[in-house]
């Protein structure tokens, strides 16, 4: 199946540069979580099933479930069905794991019932074990028009040091095969700060990762999760903590270093070449509406956030939450467009609240003077600069505490 058709198009998103985000609350985005995964990462907080080599389980269950759980939250919350979806992620877990001829079928009900834009963004996480010609042909036909790769390094060292599953054989090539794929909006992930890893090292893998031209590059540091395996490794002095001084200076240099190829900060860890962000992601820092699929997945709808148990089979035998709370606005919304490093309009954030603009004013000018962002005060368009980052949490906590209560 096609998902562009004559009478309902959902298609590629051309690289068009996008204006400054602002609040909506008529547009949204879908989450559907997959999963599987071959093995579990021990660092990976995400909720995931390792279940070998050989293939997800019980995928026609899983994919009944999406349908039932969907039809469900718009039994609670009928609204869904007047909001405009721009944006499909299928995020996991391991979606390149998929059974394609189930994806299909979902994607083909999901066009049926709720309302799409004529451009859609439709991303889809993978594997670098799951990637080919063949496979990105494939997922394209289906309509997928971004992918993401979790990479993460290409230096075998420092995957066996965060126990990922990999084939080595897959990654020599793997810059040159999504390059030379039909699906233009592509991108990787690489995680820094792992033991033992210099700032050349990760250099290095920057270096590797650009060798062809890339649209978009996610950044993340090495973080210690609770209840993962490599938390417990730490505790058990079996491993060492990532290292934080490394990842502090990675973290600010990363800005300048990548803008040399053409990648500009968006968001903390994600850079892309403008036009090329991923618009699933920016609605969620942007404070849009999603609907969230999927065990362990949670959704932002009218009725407000919920988060489904991280348990497959629960989820299989049709649990899933339908407990609903309504966001604490002043709270959330500085921890999420504080994020970006995108521009929005800031205004629109506290519409109706003439004590929190002003204070919203008279903040963020005095970040303006100290050339920490810019901002008009007549639009509300506000952006920080790349300095912003060093002290990113701290201009959070003084926003938000500035509007406590307010
Ligand atoms: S492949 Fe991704 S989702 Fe799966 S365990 Fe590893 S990090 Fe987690």
């Amino acid at each position: 199946m096609q998902l562009e058709s004559e009478n309902q198009k959902i298609k590629i998103v051309s690289p068009a540069i996008l204006s400054p985000l602002s609040r909506r609350s008529d547009k949204a985005g879908l989450y559907i979580h997959f999963p599987y995964c071959v093995s579990k990462c021990g660092y990976c907080d995400f909720y995931s099933e390792g279940v070998g080599k050989n293939g997800a389980i019980a995928q026609n269950d899983l994919f009944n479930m999406y349908k039932k759980e969907l039809a469900q939250r718009i039994e609670d919350e009928p609204s869904i069905l007047d909001l405009e979806f721009r944006s499909i992620f299928i995020g996991g877990g391991t979606p390149s794991m998929m059974d394609l001829e189930e994806f299909e079928s979902f994607l083909e009900y999901l066009r049926t019932t709720l309302k799409f834009r004529s451009v859609t963004e439709i991303s889809l996480e993978a594997n670098p074990e799951d990637i080919n010609t063949p496979f990105l042909h494939q997922i394209h036909d289906l309509g997928v028009n971004r992918i993401n790769v979790g990479i993460q390094s290409f230096n075998e060292t420092f995957l066996k040091a965060i126990d990922r599953y990999f084939e080595p054989a897959k990654y020599s090539k793997i810059m040159q095969i999504l390059h030379d794929s039909p699906i233009e909006r592509f991108g990787i992930d690489l995680i820094y700060g792992i033991p033992g890893q210099t700032r050349e090292d990760f250099i290095k893998d920057i270096e590797h990762s650009l060798e062809y031209p890339l649209k978009h590059l996610s950044c993340y540091s090495l973080t210690q999760e609770k209840g993962t395996k490599y938390s417990r490794d730490i505790s058990e002095g079996k491993k060492q903590p990532p290292n934080e001084e490394l990842q502090v200076e990675i973290l600010k240099d990363l800005p300048s270093i990548l803008a040399h190829y053409g990648l500009k900060q968006y968001e903390v860890s994600n850079y892309a070449i403008p036009g090329f962000e991923c618009r699933h992601n920016l609605g969620y820092w942007a404070m849009d509406y999603y609907l969230a699929l999927g065990p362990g997945a949670h959704g932002y709808i009218q009725k407000g956030r919920y988060q489904n148990p991280r348990n497959m089979y629960q989820y299989l035998r049709g649990q899933y939450s339908n407990h609903y709370e309504k966001p604490d606005a002043n709270t959330e919304i500085p921890l999420n467009i504080f994020r970006l490093f995108y521009p929005f309009n800031i205004y629109s954030y506290f519409e109706g609240n003439s004590e929190i603009l002003e204070i919203t004013k008279n903040l963020v000018s005095s970040w303006r003077d100290k050339k920490l962002c810019d901002f008009d005060p007549s639009s509300g368009i506000f952006q920080w600069r790349s300095q912003a980052i060093v002290n990113l949490d701290g201009y959070i906590t003084e926003f938000a505490s500035a509007i406590d209560k307010k």
